[in-house]
């Protein structure tokens, strides 16, 4: 499909501008202009379902946290080197959120230098330098987060200091899963130690998005319990699990029971605005803080603390959590309902309002089709609802609405999809 000349000119503008390092979502690009809700609006008008966006998780342009960030932008906005108590009352709420043993917080503005810091102190705390990760992880940006980060072919090649566990596919792997990672793990540990490297931590994201969206309980217990044994600490990369995106519990890895070390968060935490932390163990934070220093210019200001307490209020006072469970349970219900009729659903998994389908040739076999796949994303673009793919095949479709979704949005979601699907296999 063509798009028009305006959109065509924004393209052929960006790209002599920005380079060609971004990319764009969809064969047919939008221009967006405006959001609201649980929608988006383009510049001719056009309103799409936002069923994508992990980020405005509370809902595009919530009123009580535009209005905080107002407010607070015209009193004052600085830095964490003079005295403050909003960012004190927001770490206590925050840290009353998390496991007792974690009751330091230190603010970053993105989700990637969360995961910096992380790596800092675990190698600092540790004296080593190894991290185990999964098969197609995404921990950031950085030199250091990159290099962690197998979705971005490590940003070259496997450093010699990194070791991958499976993806842990429960849709086509057999046997314990749980099992095959803690094994996996304590094979990386070995390898690692044996490279002169030792483990500093195995850091892992806890609904793991870009692995293929895996939603089972338990599945990193084994792996992280391995990994504490031989005295490497355990991340939660919470950037996408986090703020109750996965349903009943705050945090995604509270579905795989063990306590992690240290907990990074970004993304939906100040619902647009870039505010990001790592929570850690005070005594890791000690050690660190004995040599280390550390200060991000704009990480903790006044005006991020203010959007992030904000976005904490409409968690709480809209019960977002319990409503991601409730809306998700009935979207997985009306999902595996249309496995009914299309026998190219070969899966359909996920926890509160992150879920993800996969597409395949045919059930028997579960060959991974990514061209429908990515079919389906255009397609549903063009019925305007917005989706991506992830995984390791490229075929499962990632579902992450704001969590404000209704069972409105869902009808309207499946009902799109199911027609799509049926247009498709003609
Ligand atoms: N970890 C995970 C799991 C992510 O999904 C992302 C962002 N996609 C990051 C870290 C990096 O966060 P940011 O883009 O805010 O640097």
């Amino acid at each position: 499909g063509a798009v028009d000349e305006m959109t065509e000119t924004l393209i052929r503008r960006r790209q002599s501008l920005l380079g060609p390092a971004y990319r764009l979502f969809y064969e047919r690009p939008i221009h967006m202009v405006r959001g609201e809700g649980p929608w988006l609006f383009d510049a001719s008008g056009e309103r799409y379902l936002d069923a994508y966006n992990n980020v405005v998780s509370v809902g595009h342009c919530h009123p009580h946290i535009v209005d905080a960030i107002a407010r607070q932008a015209a009193v004052l906005n600085t830095h964490t080197r003079y005295l403050g108590d909003s960012i004190l009352d927001y770490a206590e709420r925050i840290l009353a959120t998390m496991p007792d043993a974690l009751g330091n917080i230190m603010f970053t503005c993105t989700g990637s230098e969360a995961n910096d810091l992380a790596l800092r102190v675990a190698r600092h705390c540790t004296d080593r330098k190894g991290v185990i990760v999964t098969q197609l992880a995404y921990h950031g940006v950085t030199q250091a987060v990159s290099e962690v980060s197998p979705s971005l072919g490590f940003g070259g090649e496997r450093p010699p200091h990194v070791r991958t566990i499976a993806a842990p596919d429960t849709y086509r792997l057999e046997g314990d899963i749980a099992e095959l990672l803690a094994a996996q793990t304590r094979q990386a540990v070995a390898e690692l130690e044996a490279a002169g490297y030792g483990v500093a931590a195995l850091m892992c994201d806890t609904i793991f998005s870009s692995d293929g969206v895996f939603t089972t309980r338990g599945l990193l217990s084994g792996a992280a319990a391995a990994v504490q044994a031989a005295g490497g600490l355990y991340i939660a990369d919470e950037v996408q699990a986090g703020f109750g995106r996965t349903g009943e519990n705050m945090w995604g890895f509270a579905r795989h029971g063990v306590t992690p070390d240290i907990v990074t968060m970004g993304k939906p935490m100040g619902n647009g605005h870039p505010v990001a932390a790592a929570i850690m163990r005070p005594e890791l934070l000690a050690q660190f803080g004995e040599r280390a220093r550390y200060f991000n210019t704009f990480g903790g200001n006044t005006v991020s603390c203010a959007a992030a307490a904000a976005t904490l209020d409409v968690i709480e006072q809209e019960g977002l959590p319990a409503n991601a469970d409730k809306v998700g349970a009935y979207f997985r219900q009306r999902l595996q309902t249309l496995m009914t009729r299309h026998d190219c659903i070969g899966d359909v998994r996920g926890a509160g309002l992150f879920l993800g389908l996969e597409l395949v040739s045919a059930r028997d076999g579960k060959i991974p089709n990514a061209t429908l796949a990515s079919r389906v994303v255009n397609g549903m673009r063009d019925k305007r609802i917005l989706i991506s793919t992830t995984g390791i095949h490229g075929n499962v479709l990632k579902i992450r609405p704001p969590l404000i979704w209704q069972q409105e949005h869902v009808d309207m979601f499946v009902d799109s999809l199911d027609s799509l699907l049926k247009d498709l296999a003609r």
